[in-house]
């Protein structure tokens, strides 16, 4: 009787014991996935919070640079560093101020999105060449380079952009990418302002486009030879709706 007794105490610890070992090995293999979960979890989110960088440059400044210089990394062909931009046909405000206040709202609306955005310039002093322009925008570390500019061919009006015509100078991999941010940029900016895309330029002749390292065009907000659109490219209201509109295509780019 007294061994039986024994024997039964015996199986009983054994079971407690077993019956705790157990659940000690089930809580640690809940707690090492719990915090794989998190570990998951937190890489997703630093995945999502990836800051893309903007550089936006404002096309020319308060005087041209007639000296020549090449107009692309291949071949001899050399034109003017820097023309001087065209002037409203009403307001009688030269493009280089123009295009300040353009990318001053783009700069603006970029950031509200949470965009980084470097600026060529933040006056309308910067003797800078085309080429010297481009390769600042190489080097900032930026993803992308929007070139903002005001054209002039009559009552013309909407917006357009300049592309390469081919991936000759700047590579498939930037040529393809170019295309597509311009493409998204211009249907957007059009439809913010309520206007018909006047098209996009093909060329290889592009000092600013053809030096580059990362996607970069032209954007040309609109014609200062329009009185019409002259007045309202130099307007804070039509300046904030083009920079909505040019945000929407990053925004649509990065998606
Ligand atoms: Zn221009």
């Amino acid at each position: 009787m007294r061994n039986r007794i024994i024997m039964i105490l015996l199986a009983l610890s054994f079971a407690l014991t077993c019956q705790f070992g157990v659940k000690a090995a089930s809580k640690a293999a809940s707690t090492a996935k719990q915090e794989e979960t998190a570990a998951a979890a937190k890489k997703k989110t630093t995945k999502k919070k990836k800051v893309r960088t903007v550089f936006v440059a404002a096309g020319h400044q308060q005087r041209g640079i007639s000296s020549t210089e090449r107009y692309a990394p291949k071949g001899s062909g050399t034109k003017a560093k820097l023309t001087s931009g065209t002037a409203g046909v009403s307001t009688h405000i030269p493009e280089y101020k123009t295009n300040l206040a353009i990318a001053k709202a783009v700069q603006k609306e970029l950031k509200k999105r949470g965009y980084k955005v470097i600026m060529l310039r933040t006056t309308n002093n910067c003797p800078l060449s085309n080429q010297q322009r481009t390769k600042k925008a190489n080097k900032s570390g930026a993803d992308i380079h929007i070139c903002i500019h005001c054209d002039s061919a009559g009552y013309a009006s909407g917006p357009h952009t300049c592309v390469p015509a081919s991936s000759v100078y700047v590579g498939k991999s930037v040529y393809n990418k170019t295309l597509r941010l311009a493409s998204l940029v211009l249907s957007s900016t059009a439809k913010a302002v309520g206007k018909k895309s006047h098209g996009t330029i093909r060329s290889n002749y592009y000092t600013t486009i053809n030096w580059a390292k990362i996607p970069t065009f032209i954007l040309e907000c609109g014609y200062m030879s329009n009185p019409t659109e002259d007045r309202q490219l130099n307007s804070s209201s039509y300046q904030k709706k083009l920079a909505k509109g040019i945000a929407n295509g990053v925004d649509k780019y990065f998606k």
